[in-house]
């Protein structure tokens, strides 16, 4: 089988250092010499294409890449036809609505006959249909927050993280109409042997997910106190427990989850843990 996975990430910007963190994570090793624009895996069947994130879902479609990582807004944005097959985790941001500060705002009602200047004229329409307001959207495609400052919109529709954006234009964040993160896309026409690297791809990053969720954790406690705390570690199966020299008391290793980890430690502690000693995990295969 000669098949090769072509995966296409953006070539300088927000998502690429990620990007290319999470494909190296899964143990594929490459050269990313700068200025690149291809470069093949040494012990993987995959090349990496770096492209500017707009153009991936094209290339994805058209079977050019077989996979790409964008953000949710950009595969949310295109009439490209591709499948989402994944949530990565990083670069998440949210598509918001902001509209000079200063002017009153009670509901998306409020924009009912206003303009609205944005990238996104699919993603906003959409969410105005939804909304059954009506505003004009003005496409344009970049420095939107501008727009209402040299009068060519009433509001704007852009990408927002921290809202310093917004802020630092006088505007102010009214309506958050979608939630973004990376994704990885996949070409609709993947032969046989594509779809069966790709699924080693995604347990290979699901792995890697896991890993990141969660923490290897040791610590010592009386043998009596192993039933109670392991009810706060909801680790692989049962933890792993093994006599210690002193009578009565035992080591246990576990896995803990990131999410509650502060209020379980907490609770193991209360619970009679001493030494307790947390390990990040490299890879998590259940
Ligand atoms: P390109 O030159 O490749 O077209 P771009 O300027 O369109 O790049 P970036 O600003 O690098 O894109 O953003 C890429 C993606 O990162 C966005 O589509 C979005 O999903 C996400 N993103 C944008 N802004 C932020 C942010 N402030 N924080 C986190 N993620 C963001
Ligand atoms: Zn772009």
């Amino acid at each position: 089988m000669n098949e090769i996975l072509r995966i296409a990430v953006q070539k300088s910007g927000r998502l690429s250092e990620d990007s290319l963190k999470l494909i190296k994570e899964c143990g594929i090793r490459f050269d990313n010499g700068a200025g690149k624009l291809k470069t093949a895996a040494t012990n993987f069947p995959a090349e990496i294409l770096f492209l500017r994130d707009d153009d991936i879902p094209g290339y994805v479609e058209d079977g050019v890449a077989h996979l790409g990582i964008v953000g949710e807004n950009v595969a949310g944005e295109t009439d490209r036809s591709v499948n989402t097959v994944h949530k990565l985790g990083f670069s998440k941001c949210r598509l918001s609505i902001g509209i000079p500060r200063g002017v009153e705002y009670n509901s998306i009602q409020d924009l009912d006959g206003k303009s609205i200047a944005t990238s996104y004229p699919r993603l906003l329409g959409k969410y105005l249909a939804e909304n059954g307001v009506n505003s004009q959207i003005h496409e344009i495609s970049g420095s939107v927050e501008i727009a209402p400052s040299i009068g060519l919109a009433d509001a704007v529709c852009d990408i927002v993280s921290s809202g310093s954006t917004l802020l630092s234009n006088g505007l102010q964040e009214v309506e958050v109409i979608f939630r973004s993160e990376a994704v990885m896309i996949a070409s609709r026409q993947l032969t046989a042997g594509q779809q069966d690297l790709l699924d080693q791809l995604l347990f290979r990053i699901k792995s890697v997910q896991k890993a990141k969720n969660n923490k290897y954790i040791l610590l010592n406690c009386p043998t009596s106190a192993v039933d109670e705390i392991t009810k706060y570690l909801p680790g692989m199966k049962a933890p792993s427990v093994l006599p210690l020299a002193t009578e009565g008391w035992v080591s246990l290793h576990s896995v803990i989850n990131e999410n509650d980890f502060w209020e379980n430690i907490e609770k193991i502690r209360q619970a009679g843990a001493e030494g307790i000693l947390v390990i990040p995990i490299e890879k998590m295969i259940q």
